[in-house]
């Protein structure tokens, strides 16, 4: 049976069987991983021929990727809807790989201010330097401010919906026809999206997710993704991640199969966990507003209803302007259950104020009182509830 046997059936049932046809060794139901530099030919000719196919699924050298890899891309690819996925050892360099391998000197880029603020330091920093000049957008820009801004030298519009701490839902299709008809290619980082949103019926070119969130699942592993929908992208994105030396290690990748298998379930869990907990905020004098774009409240709900099948479970809290960030620091210092920390997507429940972390210059970063950013996990949702009731309480 090959993976294709399954490409008619449900999300859930190819999370399952994906990556396995062909692998299976001595009956065991998981591949082995495989961890390797060196190829050996069969003969000098033969090394001679591998070259050409070096951005195939083909091995050539440890660097191009081996059967662990190939596995994994296919399922990502799959998730994402696209034809091919580039595994990068983060899901920063997921990030910073394709905007260099589709702007060079003298081009041009516009990013959203909500971006992922390591995203931001890139077009900062780098491009910057190479002589690539960013422009910063507001998320919520329409098609005919978005023209406005597009110069003859733009060849990238970046978006991510929704935007990194403040959650705005992005109108992309309309954003990406902007950009086709001028010639600008479309990426997105889609790591809130997962699988509920699909990039490639929506006009981008090269969706991006950090796989060390829901993918892996666990905490325990780093790992990045851009996927691409046809052999031209592909080619341009695979000669750049070569040229670079982008690899993942093959551990981790295994790692992160496995954190695929149970992706459905955890998933579903935490979006119901995740909305409850949401709506829980929502009931709350001490909170002005909840930034989740599965509830009605939020600004761009019919937008997010639209073009997601679903949410994950990563959403930000707006307390009222009464408090200090001393007292949110005290409330959040007080919960017993919810880690302080960056990264999420684990089955661990996370907290972490917001306010002074966030980074805009071309809108406001005040959203009009303190803020902090919670990711739900796998614990008891009566416990989770029990844990912040007892925070909030403290600030009176
Ligand atoms: C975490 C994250 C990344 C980067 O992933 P790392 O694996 O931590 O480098 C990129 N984009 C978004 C939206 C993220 O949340």
């Amino acid at each position: 049976m090959s993976d294709d046997d399954h490409k008619g059936q449900h999300f859930a049932t190819r999370l399952s069987h994906g990556g396995r046809a062909g692998t299976r060794i001595h009956g065991f139901v998981n591949p082995p991983v495989h961890r390797g530099s060196t190829v050996l030919y069969p003969s000098c000719e033969a090394r001679r021929d591998a070259g050409a196919r070096r951005f195939e699924q083909f091995m050539t050298y440890g660097t191009q990727g081996g059967p662990t890899h190939y596995a994994f891309e296919d399922m990502i690819a799959e998730i994402e809807g696209g034809t091919r996925a580039m595994i990068y050892g983060t899901g920063l360099a997921a990030v910073a790989v394709p905007l260099l391998a589709f702007l060079k000197a003298g081009e041009h880029c516009l990013m959203p201010d909500s971006a992922y603020g390591p995203a931001r330091a890139v077009a900062e920093g780098l491009m910057t330097g190479f002589g690539i000049e960013t422009t910063f957008y507001d998320p919520l820009i329409g098609a005919a401010s978005l023209a406005a801004l597009m110069r003859p030298n733009t060849k990238v519009l970046y978006l991510e919906s929704p935007g990194s701490h403040t959650f705005e839902v992005q109108d992309v299709p309309a954003l990406a026809e902007v950009a086709h008809a001028r010639g600008a290619k479309v990426l997105m980082d889609n790591t809130w999206g997962i699988h509920h949103f699909q990039p490639f019926t929506k006009g981008v070119d090269v969706s991006i997710q950090a796989l060390t969130k829901y993918v892996g699942g666990h905490s325990d592993l780093l790992l990045g993704s851009a996927t691409v929908n046809n052999d031209a992208d592909w080619q341009r994105l695979r000669s750049a991640s070569s040229q670079l030396g982008q690899y993942a290690s093959p551990d981790d990748v295994w790692l992160a199969m496995r954190g695929l298998r149970t992706m459905n379930v955890r998933l579903k869990h935490q979006e119901q966990a995740g909305l409850e907990v949401a709506r829980w905020f929502e009931g709350r004098p001490e909170v002005l507003r909840v930034l989740h774009p599965a509830l009605p409240s939020h600004p761009q709900h019919a937008l997010w209803k639209r073009d997601f099948s679903g949410a994950c479970s990563l959403f930000g809290v707006v307390f009222q302007p009464r408090y200090t960030i001393e007292q949110l620091f005290a409330a959040i210092d007080s919960l017993k259950l919810f880690g302080i920390g960056a990264s999420w997507g684990g089955y661990e429940s996370l907290a972490l104020p917001t306010t002074g972390f966030i980074t805009r210059n071309a809108t406001s970063p005040d959203l009009g009182g303190p803020t902090a950013r919670f990711h739900i996990g796998l614990e008891d949702i009566r416990d989770l509830i029990a844990d912040l009731e007892a925070a909030l309480s403290r600030l009176g």
